[in-house]
């Protein structure tokens, strides 16, 4: 059994792996358009793994906690409160960040001995048509940046946020650096996010429009807001706009979406590649569970379809929810909500929750 999967990133990435590591055999087209510069420009991207992700992914031997920088609290800020108004506090280390470079660039390299996996390099638009020819039982789209996704994945849910991430990486003076803190400012939401006691990478999700195009004023905000580190030095600057998108449909006949291409949430909460991977959880598993019961794979994309669907739309609503409400509360300050949060930040019920939520997304 041969899986065809189209995109060279992240997420297809990790998907071979799983399947490899099944016994199954991948096919990973790619167009060899921008690898390199994409790597480039995500030198100061981090990604946030929950506790169940980073034990799935430890389980699989893609990614392991000893790689990653382990956080052991959350603070979270409104604008110039210099008081957290919700905590998240773990003896261990309850949030793990990993540098998206060097989790991507050791990832291919394991994956590239592997005999089980065949990267093909197409040179054109066209030639990804030729695949639908060809005879996979399931061929996975984990990639937007093609005809394929353009033809039959059109349908979406988008929300513009009108908003740009700005992120970097900051060298500081040595400190114990185990705290993550994000402030919900007027500017947008800014989270400081520790990846070792020296660096310690920045996430400014900017909707003021005049901000976003003043990189200076960016850097002063950042220092502005920054009350635990001595900095040396604030490396570029890199910029995402950040949009909403759901697929309508998740798969067309035996053409599945995947990753991003299905679903890209605002980056507030750090979950969007946490969803991907409850996602490959579940598709492969299903694929799975077919193939040894000597079943063909027909009715695996509807079954996966009819487990993540609803899980995923509450979840992106849920986070697209978060911030329309700190954008709110910010605009008019309104003063009775912090009752509410320190009535949250005393009940360990409705945290545990909260803290279940961001660890293993929504479970039905
Ligand atoms: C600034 C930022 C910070 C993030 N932080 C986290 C995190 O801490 N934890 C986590 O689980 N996930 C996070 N994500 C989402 C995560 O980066 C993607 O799911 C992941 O990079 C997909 O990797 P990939 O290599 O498969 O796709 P890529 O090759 O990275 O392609 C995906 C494309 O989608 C873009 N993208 C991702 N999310 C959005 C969005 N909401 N709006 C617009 N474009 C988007 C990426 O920048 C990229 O260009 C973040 C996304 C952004 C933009």
């Amino acid at each position: 059994m041969t899986i065809c999967l189209i995109g060279k990133n992240l997420t297809t990435l990790v998907l071979s792996k799983i399947l490899i590591n099944k016994g199954i055999n991948v096919d990973l087209y790619y167009l060899d358009n921008n690898i390199s510069k994409n790597l480039t420009n995500t030198i100061s991207r981090t990604i946030g793994l929950s506790n169940d992700s980073i034990e799935f992914l430890e389980s699989q031997k893609i990614l392991f906690k000893k790689k990653c920088w382990g956080i052991k609290r959350i603070n979270l800020y409104k604008d110039e409160s210099f008081k957290s108004f919700l905590n998240f506090d773990s003896k261990k280390n309850s949030f793990f960040i990993a540098s998206y470079n060097n989790f991507y660039k050791s990832l291919e390299v394991s994956i590239k001995k592997n005999k089980l996996i065949k990267f093909k390099r197409e040179r054109s638009q066209k030639s990804l048509f030729k695949i639908l020819k060809k005879n996979y039982e399931i061929i996975i789209l984990g990639d937007t940046n093609n005809y394929l996704f353009k033809k039959y994945f059109s349908k979406q849910i988008r929300k513009n946020y009108k908003s740009t991430a700005f992120t970097t990486i900051i060298d500081h003076d040595k400190v114990e650096n185990n705290i993550a803190e994000q402030y919900f400012t007027k500017f947008g939401p800014l989270a400081f996010l520790p990846i070792s006691n020296t660096k310690t990478s920045v996430v400014f999700s900017v909707f003021e429009k005049d901000l976003i195009k003043n990189n200076s004023k960016i850097l002063e905000l950042i220092r502005h807001y920054n009350r635990i580190y001595k900095i040396k030095k604030i490396n570029a600057l890199k910029q995402f706009p950040i949009n909403l998108s759901l697929s309508r449909n998740y798969f067309h006949k035996n053409i599945l979406s995947f990753g991003d291409a299905l679903h890209r949430i605002h980056p507030l909460a750090g979950q969007g590649f946490n969803m991907t991977l409850r996602d490959s959880k579940i598709l492969t598993q299903l694929i799975k569970k077919n193939l040894d019961l000597g079943l063909s794979l027909d009715t695996v994309l509807e079954k996966f379809e009819a487990k993540r669907k609803n899980p995923n739309l509450v979840f992106a609503m849920g986070v697209d929810f978060l911030y329309e409400f700190f954008k709110f509360n910010n605009r008019y300050n309104m003063k009775s909500i912090d009752y509410i949060f320190k009535f949250m930040n005393k009940n360990l019920f409705i945290k545990n929750k909260i803290e279940n939520f961001a660890d293993k997304g929504l479970i039905f």
